[in-house]
């Protein structure tokens, strides 16, 4: 049907492929960190073996605030590298995955004349560092056409904007086309495959051990590399005690949140940027039928695939929108859904969360274990391109130069602009908002997919078939984003979908309705900060 083509179904397959050979990288993690890595690698002709104890994306890579940006705010602190490179990559993405780097003009409101001097300072160098082309440079907004363009702002007070591109993306589905890229070149990968040990021989790692986490699979691996490498984002550091129990922590953890709202409750066009009560900057950004509002951090003090969410953090949110902007207010329970992921930052002492910086870095255990943490979903490509090239080096193999700014990721490849893509769609039978979803979803892989019927039912069972899904949280959060972008959380959709997945995952009746009830009670742990 499609190139894509990632069917994990048969489990003993899974392991037993990752034992036939010493593989010359083993990749711990699959977020957007560790598929990067695998699918850099895959691309170069290393082999490459990639495991994650969970699904692809399901740690913090599903959980950020889905922004392709240059980090603007970084350059206040300093971090011109971290901008450079964040702002170039953008551009890159564009290139290889345009259906993920959907175009989200940035409004910043400003206070004064020299609120807009100032901003504008800052964006010529920004536009520098990136090397903008002109189409896409800022502009600026007096308050009339600020008024004009974004009548919800409240505008009493600000003497104007200014207004630049960013990027949007879908997390889960940008990790999700490393993966089936990275398989596509070669890798040979398994999910629900924790690691649980890590083997040294002669005091020198030489592989791990992985074991099935999924329930009644008894299944498991010793999988042996030349190079094994530590991204395990958040469990950075569990990973690196399993080398060295005298490993002291490197990570230090923050907590982000985001809500979701019906678009219609604050019809804004473009991503609006806010100051929170602290004087953090937070945005709202419209997406289809929804809009986000993000982010909180604060400190956290263990990795978590479902952080706990508090009300302080949602009235902490809640608090900037009602002030920026002219609508009745938004409470609780205008709230759609709820996430929150854990940003794995490389500690530095003294620094409040917002000030840590979000550089990355890769690091050496005793024993050779090759750690990467910090950095940021934009730069990820650029980050495995650099972890590659020092990985050929300490292998003492040619240096094959990385592939990865040019080869299209799955789905990037289709005729035209996008907003024709979406045209096409909609010819299928599908609304504007939907075909439009599906379009940023599945790229240039949506017109086969729905050629015939469209629905949760037909998107789970493409989740299974071809995109490695083994559980329905696995379609229903990383696969299609209903958990955080349908309503009520696409709990209507659970059902259909795991009847489609039950007759291609062998589910008996009862391990279907556990199956369902484990996404509802995730959906009820996730929304109980909220006052009903
Ligand atoms: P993860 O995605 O957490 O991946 C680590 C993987 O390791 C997980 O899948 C986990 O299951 C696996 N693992 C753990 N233990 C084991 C084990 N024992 N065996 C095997 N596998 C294991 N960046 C941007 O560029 N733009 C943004 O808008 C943005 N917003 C953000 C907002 C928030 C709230 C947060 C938290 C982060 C945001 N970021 C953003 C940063 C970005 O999301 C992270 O830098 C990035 O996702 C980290 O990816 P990772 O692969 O290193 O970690």
């Amino acid at each position: 049907m499609s190139e894509i083509s990632l069917d994990l179904r048969d489990r003993r397959a899974s392991f037993r492929g990752l034992e036939d050979r010493i593989f010359d990288l083993l990749v711990i993690g699959a977020g957007i960190t560790g598929t990067g890595v695998a699918r850099d690698a895959a691309l170069r002709g290393l082999s490459v073996a990639l495991v994650d104890a969970n699904d692809f994306g399901s740690g913090t890579s599903s959980r950020s605030s889905k922004l392709i940006h240059g980090g603007l705010r970084y350059l206040a602190q300093g971090e011109v590298a971290v901008v450079r490179e964040a702002a170039t990559e953008r551009r890159v993405l564009r290139r290889i995955a345009p259906h993920l780097t959907l175009t989200n003009p940035m409004v910043m409101p400003a206070q004064s004349k020299a609120g807009i001097t100032s901003m504008r300072a800052a964006m010529w160098t920004f536009e520098k560092l990136a090397k903008v082309d002109k189409p896409e440079r800022h502009e600026v907004w007096d308050r009339k056409r600020l008024q004009k363009e974004e009548p919800t702002i409240k505008a009493d007070g600000l003497a104007g904007a200014v207004v630049y591109p960013e990027y949007v993306t879908d997390d889960g589905r940008l990790v999700l086309a490393n993966a089936v890229s990275a398989v596509q070149a070669g890798a040979r990968v398994a999910t629900y495959a924790p690691v649980t040990e890590i083997i040294l021989e002669n005091g020198r790692v030489s592989g791990a051990v992985v074991q099935s986490s999924l329930p009644g699979d008894e299944n498991g691996a010793r999988i042996r590399a030349r190079l094994v490498i530590n991204a395990a984002g958040p469990w950075v550091d569990h990973l690196r005690l399993l080398e060295d129990d005298q490993a002291k922590n490197k990570l230090q953890l923050t907590k982000g949140i985001h809500l979701v709202f019906n678009h219609d409750r604050l019809p804004i066009s473009r991503t609006v940027v806010m100051r929170t009560s602290d004087r953090r900057g937070a945005f709202i950004v419209p997406h289809g039928r929804f809009i986000y509002t993000g982010t909180t951090d604060t400190f956290y003090p263990e990795p978590e695939y479902w952080p706990e969410i508090t009300r302080e953090d949602v009235d902490y949110l809640l608090e900037p929108v009602n002030r920026t902007f002219n609508i009745e207010p938004i409470t609780h329970d205008d709230i759609v859904s709820i996430w929150s992921g854990i940003r794995p930052l490389l500690g530095q002492e003294g620094k409040k969360p917002s000030e840590i910086s979000r550089r990355d870095e890769a690091f050496d255990g005793p024993g050779g274990l090759i750690s990467i943490a910090g950095g940021k979903l934009t730069s990820y490509r650029s980050m495995a391109e650099r972890l590659v090239d020092s990985c050929e080096k300490k292998l003492g193999e040619k240096h094959v130069p990385s592939k990865t700014a040019e080869q299209k990721l799955p789905g990037g490849d289709f005729p035209g602009s996008f907003d024709e893509l979406q045209t096409r769609v909609e010819k299928l039978g599908f609304e504007p908002e939907e075909a439009r979803r599906v379009a940023q979803l599945y790229g240039g892989q949506v017109l086969d997919i729905f050629a015939g019927a469209k629905g949760p039912a037909v998107e789970a069972a493409y989740a299974v078939l071809h995109e490695g899904a083994l559980t329905l949280e696995d379609y229903w959060v990383r696969r299609s984003a209903r958990a955080r972008f349908d309503d009520e959380g696409g709990l209507a959709a659970l059902e259909p979908a795991a009847g489609a997945m039950a007759d291609l995952l062998g589910w008996t009746e009862q391990e279907t309705i556990r199956q369902i009830e484990s996404c509802r009670e995730k959906r009820e742990f996730e929304m109980r900060a909220i006052k009903k």
